[in-house]
């Protein structure tokens, strides 16, 4: 930590100010703030972050308004067990209609192309798994969306080196990230939340008056009644005892492909390789079970094997024979565990956690935040 700069007596009247501090401007971080202040009008609510604008997922993400594809759904209970897993599709559901709700379709670039989960000749056992449960999985998510999730779809259509048969959903569509996380930086400030970003949090320290103080890296110092930490990936840096991992996610996106011959998003390999379109160009992201151990990494680096893995499978599977180069890769970090439920938790008094939101953090985004605001309420 750096010595505290000189405050000035106005400075220290404005820092001691922080009725409720979140940490993290994330898309969680800055819907648990306005949920908070829509509570409580009346007090100061604060977001800090060690970024100008955030710095983690929310803004580094692919865009799928996704729920879990079928694979991802199986691996899932493989983790946890049905229950879990279907309540998580249904959390993550809800909290899509929510966003759709709260910002609106066109605001955040909204369109419901639906997905496809496709699957290479190598992935043929994970599709015979998947055609064998799919009956049992539809009926027990059916009564979310009103309709069946998930049908058997020829993949003729799309041009790529993959089995004729893939899994569709109708349910899912893609966001611009720019936007969705513009339309929310704004409701929070409407709402009248303050947000400052440029500082580094360290672990937070109890006083003697039950307040939490929290010193940054910059030497800023901040004593709140109520600290909310929504770091994700970076939890465990600020609250060791949270269960959360940073789990590096890496993205590439093609130059323009005039013959692309589908528009939505892709899933393939249990959700570990996902691709949408992005106008004529592809994204695509993944590639993390090349290397679990190398890439839970709270780093934002690029890795050479990573992002070749990805462009082999561009060239290979998605769109074979095609010219394109890679116009733009970048990382972000997610927050993960074994178990992928999110952490929405008071740690003790005045203290809460709202992390780990996996790799389909967008949805849960809007419910997770709702739900700290309630469990703050009910805890004070
Ligand atoms: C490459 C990639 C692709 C993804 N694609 C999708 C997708 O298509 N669809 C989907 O639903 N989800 C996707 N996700 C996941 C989704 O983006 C996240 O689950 C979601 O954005 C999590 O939001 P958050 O606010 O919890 O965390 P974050 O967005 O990570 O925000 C945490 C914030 O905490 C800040 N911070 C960290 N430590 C400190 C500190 N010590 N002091 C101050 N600030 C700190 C960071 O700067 C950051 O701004 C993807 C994630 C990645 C990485």
């Amino acid at each position: 930590m750096k010595p505290l700069p000189n405050l000035s007596f106005w400075e220290q009247q404005w820092l001691k100010n922080a009725d409720i501090l979140i940490i993290g401007s994330g898309m969680v971080g800055l819907q648990t703030a306005r949920h908070i202040k829509n509570q409580w009008p009346h007090r100061e609510v604060w977001v800090i972050d060690r970024a100008p604008i955030s710095l983690g997922a929310s803004t580094r993400n692919a865009g799928f308004a996704c729920f879990g594809s079928m694979g991802e759904i199986l691996d899932d209970i493989s983790r946890t067990d049905e229950n879990t897993a279907y309540a998580l599709y249904e959390k993550r559901y809800k909290g899509l209609q929510q966003l759709l709700e709260d910002f609106g379709e066109t605001a955040i670039g909204y369109e419901k192309t639906g997905g496809y989960e496709i699957f290479t000749p190598e992935d043929l056992a994970e599709y015979e798994t998947i055609a064998a449960n799919i009956d049992k999985v539809n009926s027990a998510l059916d009564s979310v969306a009103g309709e069946k999730p998930f049908q058997m779809k020829s993949t003729s259509k799309l041009g790529m080196k993959v089995l004729e048969n893939g899994v569709y959903t109708p349910l899912e569509g893609m966001v611009q990230t720019h936007l969705l996380y513009k339309k929310v930086q704004e409701a929070a400030i409407v709402a009248g939340v303050r947000i400052m970003g440029g500082l580094t949090a360290l672990p937070p320290e109890k006083l003697d008056s039950g307040k939490w103080r929290v010193n940054t890296n910059e030497g800023y110092r901040f004593d709140a009644r109520n600290l909310v930490v929504c770091t994700n990936g970076y939890a465990a840096h600020l609250l060791p005892e949270l269960e959360v991992l940073p789990a590096r996610g890496q993205v590439l996106v093609t130059s323009s492909i005039p013959g692309l011959a589908w528009r939505g998003l892709m899933h393939a390999d249990k959700g570990y390789i996902y691709f949408r379109s992005l106008g004529t160009r592809i994204l695509i992201g993944g590639g993390r079970n090349l290397d679990f151990e190398g890439e839970t990494t709270p780093e934002l680096e690029t890795s050479q094997h990573i992002t070749q893995y990805l462009e082999n499978y561009l060239r290979d599977v998605v769109v074979p024979g095609e010219t394109f180069e890679i116009e733009h890769q970048w990382a972000g970090t997610m927050g993960m565990h074994q178990n992928r439920t999110p952490i929405v938790q008071r740690m003790d008094e005045g203290l809460y956690a709202c992390v780990r939101m996996g790799g389909m953090g967008v949805a849960l985004s809007a419910v997770v935040s709702r739900e700290m605001a309630a469990l703050m309420k009910e805890t004070q």
